[in-house]
């Protein structure tokens, strides 16, 4: 067994800290990390499956340009000299990056500095923008600088935690095992989620706000005149810490008169908006957090502001137990504020639109030209990328093509782009396919660098395996090209720690506490220092010994010019799209408890694509029965902007009139899922972040003539189908097909996809009257891959199928009971999986259940389900909640 490492979990902003391992064989484990102070330990489903994505099968290792393997030496010059003759001919403003929290903290300060300090353009923004630049914009305008004020602990302190458009419990599970946890210490503390669907998070939930959706502002709005009339004040902090108060609340005058118009706007009963105003203001210690639910909005800002506006009020801001508290989607998306990897946001919490800030950073850079002006923000620069304003692209570590809004247009636009090079670990994604070069990054477990989590808290990514090929980290990219463009001077790095410290220099250059943004004690660091680096939330101060801040804000000083954090007037505006006969489905988009992002690592996990296998659209069942739609069927779910195909899940805790469909699949998962695709390109006015919470849709059966699946050791081509969705199974592929046209000789079809054997290792049921077919191919006696196929979806169970490809030789009994579709009498199909981290599915636990185990602890005992990282939790519970009213007859 290989020392292990510390380091930090590459996926959501929880930010947890991993100790990783490979043991001889190369088999990597991680656990949590016990002395993270993000996690204590703790991981969810996807950081305890880490282990299993480290693999090469889909990497890309090799610079390529056109289709063909080059040089490094080929490829940074073929990059630097696009880039340089198209700013030569067309302007700075003709070339644009587009970035990724997914990159550490070093990457992404040398993409912004070759940008803004050496092109001279403001074009460089992040897919941050769709997860976070809303409450960025909200915090800037209310304190003056983007700080979250408050930490993780707060959840531990806090009396009364409000969680609004955040299913915690699947898209941040430790926070949600730290919320658990927390009211498990103390009984007393009371939580509320205000989410217009019943998630998994509403398990520990005392109350339930399904709010209607896009009316967050007037609920807040409302709630800050509660406060207001009923006494919550803080006078002296108001009086002298804040400005514009009188007119946040005239606004909310106009917006949320009384109780009354608060709960018919919102949808909600009157008495449960009560319990919720009269729980905030009685309760002192109250933690607000919220998520995309309120960000992802056309007015996501104002709603920041809403909520903001509630906690500077009441003066809860800046002490133990309090505070609003925005957590972040992705693993870096702080550090992408801190060095300015928004297109509208200079380095270390400077701004472009100040000439003092511009002329600051230019000398410290010492560089040749400052950008004189924000750049486009994500969904203007693929605009100006469709228009051909912008002729050279260079995309780093996301995939655009599937998660920005109109995905299509999208796609189109990076085709028809007249340079675009991408640089990414993987090497088939939808935005790989369309560029014209493509440069192979390290990813988590290779990269070098530093991360900052939701609470401020800067943490190390640490290496622990090879560098694989010819694969290069995204910072030693960015300084080649930048070198080949005549900036040597300005990017002489020869590791990250240098990078690291110029990043922290620059935060204290000229500061004198003016920004909270501020880590220069760590600017004379050593490398051994930057490779012991112990988490740290910044800013960070130097009184002999280093040492971070958890909270800001706790003297009322503010990052405004006159130091006080200033009320923001809230108008509610509705969502932009609005449904309609034709569209009358409100789209919210999200994610899924296992997978991330676009799956490109999450989806090579066998376990974790178990829990959720197909793309679906949730509905409630009244809905579904007014279209015609039955759970397990398939959807077409029409937008304006196009089309995709799903599998019906009926919920009662959808709200009427509302779809949900989860944002992962792409289209190297699945033929027509990819959501983007139908999300409008609605944008906050102020964030410019995206609206992919409320789009509009409509939804009818997909008219098949047959469907099935297939199991497969090798890959299948897919193109002519109506419909398909793959995963990994173990050592397999899992296909879900479909069909809108007939076939006229499914054994010929059959061979088609499983490859033509000789007829002794092909057996194969046909059933004309049922009109259904089965057939399987062997090799060697080894089960190769089976076809079943059939009018509507296929019960049999993919499960015990893939248990059949583990056996070395099939004998006559397996093959019939194969060709049967029913698995031997001795054989457990355990249903969807419900414990990724021990395979245990949803039959089982139901099984456990009906034999007695009445809690989630007998459930762990007997089956060992949530017994390691809890994941699976809020789901175990509902099992339990839908037994126990199943059998009372609730
Ligand atoms: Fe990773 Fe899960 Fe922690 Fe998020 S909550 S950082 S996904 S282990």
């Amino acid at each position: 067994m290989s020392a292990s490492v510390r380091t930090t979990c590459p996926y959501c902003g929880v930010g947890c800290g991993l100790i990783a391992q490979i043991d001889d064989a190369g088999v990597v484990s991680v656990k949590g990390d016990p002395d993270h102070p993000a996690n204590r330990g703790r991981l969810c489903s996807k950081g305890s499956a880490l282990g299993e994505t480290v693999y090469l099968e889909d990497r890309l290792l090799y610079p390529e340009a056109h289709g063909e393997q080059v040089s490094w030496e080929q490829a940074i010059a073929e990059v630097a000299g696009e880039f340089s003759k198209t700013i030569e001919k067309h302007g700075p403003d003709s070339v644009a990056f587009y970035v990724s929290g997914q990159l550490l903290t070093e990457d992404y300060y040398v993409a912004n500095k070759l940008m803004k300090g050496c092109i001279g353009s403001g074009n460089i923004d992040t897919n941050s923008r769709l997860c976070m630049s809303s409450p960025v914009a909200a915090y800037k305008r209310a304190f003056g600088e983007d700080c979250v004020p408050v930490c993780y602990d707060d959840l531990d302190a806090a009396e009364l935690i409000v969680i609004a458009g955040s299913n915690t419990a699947w898209c941040h599970p430790v926070v949600y095992q730290r919320i658990v946890k927390a009211k498990k210490d103390n009984p007393d503390l009371k939580v509320v989620l205000i989410d217009p669907r019943r998630t998994q998070t509403a398990g520990i939930a005392d109350l339930h706000l399904a709010i209607e959706p896009g009316t967050d502002a007037i609920l807040w709005n409302g709630l800050l005149l509660a406060l207001e009339d009923g006494g919550a004040r803080a006078k002296e902090f108001t009086k002298d810490c804040t400005s514009g108060l009188d007119k946040a609340l005239s606004a909310a005058r106009e917006s949320a008169p009384n109780l009354e118009s608060v709960a018919d706007t919102c949808g909600l009963p009157e008495p449960d908006v009560a319990e919720f105003y009269d729980l905030f203001t009685r309760r002192d210690k109250v933690v607000s957090v919220y998520s995309q639910g309120v960000n992802q909005s056309s007015s996501g800002t104002d709603k920041c502001n809403a909520i903001i506006n509630c906690h500077l009020l009441t003066g809860r801001i800046g002490h133990p137990g309090m505070g609003p508290f925005s957590i972040t989607g992705q693993p870096n998306a702080m550090g992408g504020r801190e060095v300015g990897g928004l297109a509208n946001q200079l380095a270390a919490h400077m701004e472009l639109g100040s000439a003092k800030h511009r002329d600051r950073v230019q000398r410290f850079w010492n560089s040749p030209v400052i950008a004189q002006q924000d750049g486009l923000k994500a969904v203007d620069l693929f605009d100006a990328v469709h228009d051909d304003r912008i002729k050279a692209l260079w995309i780093m570590a996301t995939n655009p093509a599937v998660s920005l809004p109109d995905a299509g247009r999208v796609s189109a636009a990076i085709e028809k782009c007249d340079f675009t090079v991408i640089s990414d670990c993987v090497a088939d994604t939808d935005s790989t396919r369309l560029c014209d070069l493509r440069l192979p990054a390290l990813t988590w477990g290779e990269r070098d660098g530093t991360v900052t989590n939701s609470e401020r808290c800067m943490s190390r990514q640490r290496p622990f395996l090879a560098k694989p090929g010819l694969a290069r980290p995204d910072w030693w990219i960015v300084t080649q090209v930048a070198r080949q463009m005549g900036f040597a001077d300005l990017f002489s790095y020869e590791e990250p720690a240098d990078i690291f410290r110029e990043h922290a220099a620059l935060s204290g250059f000229e500061n004198d506490g003016a920004r909270q943004f501020d880590i220069a004690p760590l600017a004379d660091i050593d490398n051994d220092g930057y490779d012991d680096l112990e988490p740290v939330q910044w800013p960070v101060r130097s009184n002999g010994k280093i040492g971070g801040t958890a909270r800001l804000f706790g003297d009322g000083q503010f990052s405004t010019p006159d130091g006080r954090a200033r009320f923001i007037p809230i108008t509610p505006r509705p969502a932009k799209s609005k449904t309609s006969a034709e569209y009358p489905f409100v789209l919210n988009t999200g994610r899924v408890r296992d997978h991330w992002h676009t799956m490109t690592r999450t989806g090579v996990s066998p376990r974790l694509s178990s829990h959720r296998s197909e793309p679906y659209v949730e509905l409630h069942p009244d809905d579904a029965a007014a279209e015609k739609l039955e759970n397990g069927a398939l959807a077409q779910v029409t937008s304006p902007l196009g089309t995709t195909i799903l599998r019906v899940e009926l919920s009662e805790q959808q709200r009427r009139g509302s779809l949900f469909v989860p944002m992962h699949w792409s289209g190297a998962y699945s033929g027509q899922a990819r959501i983007g695709a139908l999300v409008a390109a609605h944008c906050d006015p102020v964030s410019g972040q995206p609206e992919s919470k409320s789009s509009v849709a409509n939804v009818a059966p997909f008219q098949s003539q047959w469907q099935g699946f297939i199991l497969s050791r090798r890959q299948l081509k897919t193109d002519a189908l109506s419909y398909w969705t793959r995963i990994r199974d173990r050592g397999l592929w899992r296909y879900e097909i479909a069909g809108d046209f007939p076939v006229a000789d499914w054994s010929d079809k059959a061979r088609g996809f499983l490859g033509t054997p000789d007829e002794d290792n092909w057996i194969d049921y046909y059933d004309e009257g049922a009109r259904q077919y089965r057939a399987a191919r062997f090799l060697g006696g080894r089960l190769d891959g089976c076809i079943f196929i059939a009018q509507d979806n296929q019960p049999a169970s993919r499960q015990w199928l893939a248990g059949l490809f583990e056996e070395e030789e099939l004998h006559i009994k397996q093959r019939a009971a194969l060709l049967s579709g029913q698995p031997p009498a001795d054989v457990e199909d355990q249903g969807a999986i419900i414990c990724s981290c021990f395979n245990v599915g949803e039959k089982a636990i139901l099984k456990a259940i009906g034999d007695g185990c009445a809690t989630p602890a007998a459930v762990g005992n007997s089956l060992k389900a949530r017994t390691n990282c809890g994941s699976c939790l809020p789901e175990i519970k509902e099992l339990l909640i839908a037994t126990r009213e199943s059998r009372d007859g609730v």
